[in-house]
Formats: structure tokens, sequence, C-alpha cells
């Protein structure tokens, strides 16, 4: 039988010198750069399992998804979750309540509810602006034209606290590809840096990891590298035919 801690342990550390190595080779830190274990479906104790491996920082795409799995989580001291998954503006209440940090804000609009539902609960929300810079239709992201109305709004969510950037690439199997998009996204903070400070670059995933740390990643959002491959969707009945 497979011993899945020892899997785990062997696979982090992988993950760990890929992000080591990457970082050295281009005059960085290991420290400047956090490793987002992302735990998308898998289930509640597979992330207490990577909790007790050393991880504390967590992504997840579905907020629905990750209000069952949060419960079971609350004694997992100091452990951080990120929203890394489209968010709709009916959901920011229940995403105050489960995320510390939502990479994901796209729009004004979102941005306003956000605020409303951090000071609701008297809090103050990290975000991160989700910045689509490939032209897929089925991704969601502002443009980099939106960009500039984007950080004007930021400037009035009392309730926000708006850190930096996030973007995911076109799906590609050579990790090449992605460069000129996080190049971009590096860019892209620095150009608006004077107007609005934007330290975080969330960008780089299992196959490009290195790519994005050499252009300024500050977070890896890894997933499929440190878990396995997702578990399948359950097989649905196929609809009949109208
Ligand atoms: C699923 C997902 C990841 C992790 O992808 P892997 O290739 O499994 O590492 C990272 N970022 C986002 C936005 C994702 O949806």
């Amino acid at each position: 039988m497979p011993n899945i801690d020892s899997d785990f342990s062997r696979r982090l550390s992988a993950v760990e010198s890929r992000i080591h190595t990457a970082a050295t080779r281009s005059g960085r830190t290991r420290s400047a750069v956090t490793l987002v274990a992302v735990s998308k479906k898998f289930s509640g104790a597979r992330i207490r399992e990577a909790y007790q491996a050393g991880l504390r920082v967590f992504g997840e795409n579905y907020v629905q998804e990750f209000s069952e799995k949060r419960p079971e989580l609350a004694d997992l001291e100091g452990a951080q979750f990120h929203l890394i998954g489209h968010l709709q503006s009916n959901k920011t209440r229940l995403a105050c309540d489960l995320f510390q940090v939502i990479q994901t804000a796209d729009s004004v609009k979102l941005l306003k509810r956000l605020d409303a539902s951090a000071a609701e609960r008297g809090q103050k929300t990290e975000v991160l602006l989700e910045i689509k810079l490939s032209d897929e239709d089925s991704k969601s992201g502002a443009s980099e034209e939106e960009l500039p109305q984007l950080l004007a709004a930021a400037k009035q969510c009392r309730s926000l606290n708006v850190t930096g950037l996030m973007t995911v690439p076109p799906w590609s199997e050579d990790a090449e590809t992605s460069r000129p998009y996080f190049r971009r996204l590096a860019e892209l903070a620095r150009q608006f840096e004077g107007e609005h400070p934007l330290p975080k670059l969330s960008m780089g995933m299992s196959g490009d990891l290195e790519v994005a740390i050499e252009e300024g990643a500050t977070m890896v959002r890894v997933g499929t590298a440190l878990f396995g491959a997702r578990p399948k969707p359950q097989a649905v009945e196929a609809p009949l035919a109208s």
C-alpha cells in the first residue's frame, strides 16, 4: 500500500527544490516566493496532511466546495486560505468569511461588493487583481486596459488591501510559452507602482513555476506537482436528447 504521507513529502521536496533552484538562478531568495498549495478537488484530510508537512498557504477555486471543507480545518493554526478561482458577486460575503486573500478581483463591481462585505465584518481583506493577458474567451480576469480604473476603485475601498496582481496564461505544455505573460504582469505592476504599490505577483503553476519565478513571481500556485492528479469529477449520466 502506498504511504500517502511519504508520497506527499517526496513531492513537496521536489517542488521546494524547483523553487529554490529557480530563485537562486535569478538572484532571488527562496523566502521571496510563497508556495500556495492548490487543494481544489482534494479533501480536507489531504489539506491537513499538507499542513502537517509544513505548508501554511492554500489556494482553493470554488467558494462552495471550500465552505464544505472549512469546518474540519478550523484547528489548523496559522493556515491561510486564498481564493484563486472566479468569484461571483453574489458570493462575496461567504468569500470574505472563508478566505484571507482573494486573488481574483477583476471588476469594479466586484471590488465594491467585496469592500462592503469586508466592512460588514469589520475586517480588512487582502485582494489581488486578476488580469487576463490573453484573448481567451473562457478565462476570467480584467484586461490590462481596465487596470487603471480598478486601481482607482481600489483606492475607495477602505476595507480592502489591494496588494498585487495575478494571472493565468493560456495552457501550454511548453513553460516558455508562459514567459511573455509573466513578464507583462510584472511590467504592469511596475508601471503603476507610483499610483498604487503592487508588490505581490501571483503567477506560475506546476508546469511553469520556474519561468514565473525568473520573471518575478512572489507567489506560485501549485496543485498537481504537490497533490498528484486531481480526482476526476463524478461521471454524470448523459442528459436525454431533447
Ligand atoms: C488549478 C489551478 C492551479 C494549479 O494548477 P496545477 O497545474 O495543478 O499546479 C493554479 N492556479 C489556478 C488559478 C488554478 O485554477
